[in-house]
């Protein structure tokens, strides 16, 4: 945990008790300061109360003897309508902050020269955060890790020299830490998300930005068009930065990948730094961005090549993320269950060859559609869930499928025909392009499922 002593003697109220919550909660009590909490919810305030926390009727009570409201990340800031908390906040002149910010206040106070690397963007934020820390520690870093992914940051250790916090923050935690000012702040991409708490995609991007514009250090990948206008106004503004780019290998400097290689470009010319090919846990190009946004993230440790391409390749990967399972023969089982739109599903399949594909669930709106161009690397479909009559539409003629209901069915119809197969490396898919509740609790639940079924498979003879 990381004792808040920047906030001793204040008196803070925390709104919203989930783990973040209940995690600054703890951090602020533990550095002195007088916590009151409330959430809206009854099972959130029981919770809290047996961990000995005060609580406070928000709704009824005063909030202008507040120093800070603290908000979790779940309460609407701005969009669709500022929660009653926000507005009462706001009424009283209280400031609003969250988790990020009350770490960032700490570390300026006790370990500023501490290195913390914040990461953000629409998609693959997980990963290069799981990717950075990793890389840290092969350079003899002790890095925690946290934020949006696993654990709270105020619950991890407390920021000091020879430990690296990798944080992932997500935009609605940027929104609420106006002092962010990471060591490295990372933005690997921006695409339509999440419009309906942030009003606008211009919202939505400001807010992104300013985790690149407040940190010593900018790491921006130019590969959409919202980020490479992010990064013309860095590049304007002075701010040291590092360029990267999966789609333009044009870009005279910054970090590049040229088919499997990252390579760095200065002033047009190139050098390499590694190889990409054969790693498991970042297959498709997808992960090139996230590879070459960490790497950048390193700073003068991306010079040491060796140290570089040996943290690349020992990476483990996360998850339901492209998850190599193992093989039955010649049959390769992979979990992309975090798969649950066609533009996550798109990765997976622009990754892969000669593909027994699981999928379906709960449609999402547009369904599979986008992904018809990729239909002829697919052998087969294995259709299950929900959405199977209306995926099956969507196929029509173009591949063969199954209708199979449930996932075990589905994994003995796709080993079934894989085991025919007569190519190297049959992969039987799990990339669901679709939410998992009709038939399970979260999208892990699924991934735990298919992974569960796979290794039956493969502890049974071929
Ligand atoms: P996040 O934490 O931002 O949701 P993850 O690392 O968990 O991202 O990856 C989620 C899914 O997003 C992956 O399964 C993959 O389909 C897709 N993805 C990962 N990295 C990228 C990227 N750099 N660009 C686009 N899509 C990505």
């Amino acid at each position: 945990m990381t004792p808040l002593t920047s906030f001793a003697g204040k008196r803070v109220a925390v709104f919203g008790l989930g783990a973040s919550g209940r995690a600054s909660a703890a951090a602020l009590v533990a550095g002195g300061a007088d916590v009151f909490v409330w959430d809206d919810h009854r099972p959130g305030r029981d919770q809290a109360a047996e961990l000995g926390f005060k609580l406070k009727d928000l709704v009824m009570d005063e909030l202008s003897g507040f120093d800070s409201l603290v908000l979790a990340p779940g309460v609407p800031l701005t969009h669709p309508s500022p929660h009653w908390i926000v507005v009462k906040a706001r009424q009283a002149g209280v400031e609003i902050i969250g988790d990020i910010e009350l770490f960032c206040r700490e570390r300026a106070k006790i370990a500023p020269e501490s290195l913390f690397v914040a990461i953000t963007g629409t998609n693959g934020k997980s990963t290069t955060t799981a990717l950075v820390a990793h890389l840290y520690r092969c350079f003899g870093y002790e890095a925690e890790v946290g934020g949006n992914i696993g654990t709270p940051v105020l619950a991890l250790a407390p920021p000091a020299q020879g430990r690296v916090h990798v944080i992932e923050c997500s935009s609605f935690q940027i929104d609420l830490a106006p002092s962010l000012d990471a060591s490295y702040g990372v933005l690997l991409n921006v695409t339509p998300d999440h419009l309906d708490r942030h009003g606008t995609m211009e919202n939505y991007a400001a807010i992104k930005e300013r985790l690149v514009a407040q940190a010593d250090h900018a790491v921006v990948c130019l590969d959409d068009e919202i980020c490479v206008a992010i990064a013309e106004r860095l590049r304007r503004s002075g701010k040291p930065t590092t360029f990267v780019s999966i789609t333009d290998s044009g870009i005279p400097d910054g970090i590049v990948l040229e088919g499997t290689r990252l390579v760095r470009r200065r002033a047009g010319r190139s050098s390499p730094i590694a190889d990409l090919a054969g790693i498991p846990s970042l297959r498709g190009r997808h992960n090139g961005q996230n590879a070459a946004a960490a790497v950048a993230a390193l700073g003068p440790f991306g010079l040491e090549l060796d140290k570089v391409q040996r943290g690349l390749s020992s990476f483990p990967g996360l998850p339901h993320r492209l998850e190599e399972i193992g093989r039955r023969g010649k049959v390769l089982y992979i979990n992309d269950s975090k798969a649950t739109n066609a533009d996550a599903a798109e990765k997976a399949l622009l990754s892969l060859t000669d593909i027994y594909w699981i999928l379906g669930g709960r449609a999402k709106a547009g369904g599979i559609e986008p992904l018809r161009p990729l239909f002829p690397k697919i052998v087969k479909a294995y259709l299950v869930g929900e959405a199977a009559e209306v995926f099956a539409k969507t196929i029509g003629e173009a591949i063969p499928y199954e209708f199979c209901g449930t996932l075990d069915k589905a994994v003995d119809a796709a080993t079934r025909d894989a085991e025919k197969s007569t190519t190297k490396m049959p992969i039987v898919l799990l990339s669901p392009a679709c939410a998992s509740f009709d038939q399970f609790a979260d999208f892990e639940k699924r991934g735990d499922k298919f992974r569960e079924l796979a290794l039956a498979k493969i502890a049974q003879k071929a």
